[in-house]
């Protein structure tokens, strides 16, 4: 079976631009930007949507926002604000099939999304 992309950055067999790693998160450059900032915090654990997640990785939730409110203090997108987007399934968007947190900032974002 073929590893997803995720992973492959994750076991460093795919180029990326890292921005932040600990034992669980590795946060990397969206390869294409949809702002200024546009960071992906994506765990080291493959779940490859929201829904796969479970009691058990509660923590791992918290911790990829507390890791997004991190990098937007460092990336200077705090004061203004910023957008963190988890997108789920085919509707939602979503077209890597390992969760991810998008971290977007440096312009204005509207409501409704696209
Ligand atoms: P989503 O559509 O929510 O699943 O988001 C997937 C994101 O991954 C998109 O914004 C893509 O631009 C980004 N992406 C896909 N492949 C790569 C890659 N090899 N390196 C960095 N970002 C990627």
């Amino acid at each position: 079976m073929e590893t997803c992309i995720f992973c492959r950055i994750l076991e460093r067999s795919s180029p990326a631009r890292i921005i932040f790693e600990d034992d669980d998160i590795l946060a990397f450059e969206d390869a294409r930007p949809q702002a200024p900032v546009h960071i992906l915090i994506v765990p080291r654990k493959h779940l490859a949507s929201l829904k796969d997640a479970a009691p058990e990785d509660v923590p791992l939730l918290g911790r990829l926002l507390l890791v997004a409110t991190q990098l937007a203090r460092e990336k200077g997108i705090e004061t203004r604000g910023y957008r963190t987007v988890i997108n789920s399934g085919s509707w939602g968007g979503q077209s890597v099939a390992h969760l991810h947190l998008h971290l977007l900032g440096g312009r204005v974002f509207r409501w409704p999304p696209g």
